[in-house]
């Protein structure tokens, strides 16, 4: 063990290792703070990056998408290409740590960055969808990211589906869209079953994802926050860490110990 891994964790960190050592059925779910580490900003806070000067709720709307496809996808290619070469960091890292000791049963995230597998976790429930993929809404052909950045490469705006030539929609969740029907079931009977729930850079303010603690709280499960920020679950959260996510989690680990 090198020094600087001998750091000894916060108060915190230790009580939460304790948490997940005692639980079963832990279940993480995560928003865009744990993503933030890996340079990709939180795009409800205003004035950041590529949502500066427009407004996602009008430009990343499927309205939008069905009215003008061709410039939906000269702002969202631009998303496509910013997101497509991040890397995990600590936090991702960390919570496929968990899962590889079974700690951690899933992971549920309202990311579409793929940076929670990219990292090594196996079960994640993507509940607003994931850049993975694009769509075909005419003949529901699935397109992978490597193809759709080509064709935005070669200058096709917006990407169309091979087969009958439609406009590919990518496979998120957009304004206007409910969530996809299978993976918010799966999220719930995962937040139904867990006797803990680890909630990790999420404000917990966005329905119906907001609502998962509310559901493992409701069946006598435990919380706990690691996030910057206020968030509406504070005060019946077993644990609630503030500092960085990244930062926080590796101390997590840590304070389990070597094979945990
Ligand atoms: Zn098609």
């Amino acid at each position: 063990m090198t020094p600087s891994r001998v750091r000894a964790p916060s108060r915190g960190a230790a009580e939460l290792a304790e948490l997940l050592r005692r639980s079963e059925r832990a279940v993480a779910l995560t928003g865009a703070g744990v993503s933030v580490p890996s340079g990709i900003p939180d795009f409800r806070s205003p004035g950041t990056g590529l949502w500066r000067k427009v407004n996602p709720m009008e430009v990343a709307h499927i309205d939008a998408f069905r009215r003008d496809p061709e410039r939906f996808w000269s702002f969202y290619g631009d998303r496509f290409a910013t997101l497509s070469d991040k890397r995990p960091n600590r936090a991702h890292d960390a919570l496929a740590e968990l899962e590889r000791r079974d700690i951690l049963r899933a992971v549920v995230t309202q990311n579409i960055d793929r940076l929670h597998r990219a990292a090594g976790s196996r079960r994640v429930v993507e509940v607003h969808g994931s850049i993975e993929w694009s769509v075909c809404l005419e003949c529901g052909a699935r397109v992978e990211l490597e193809r759709v950045l080509t064709l935005l490469h070669a200058g096709q705006r917006p990407p169309l589906c091979d087969g009958c030539e439609r406009p590919l929609k990518p496979d998120v969740v957009l304004f206007g869209e409910l969530l996809p029907e299978h993976a918010m079931a799966e999220a719930q009977a995962l937040a139904a079953e867990a006797d803990l729930m680890l909630c990790v850079g999420s404000s917990l303010e966005v329905y119906p994802v907001a609502a998962l603690p509310e559901i493992t709280l409701g069946r006598g499960g435990k919380l706990a926050i690691v996030t910057q920020g206020p968030t509406p679950y504070d005060d019946r959260a077993a644990v609630r860490l503030g500092g960085d996510v990244a930062e926080e989690l590796a101390d997590v680990v840590n304070a389990l110990g070597e094979g945990g």
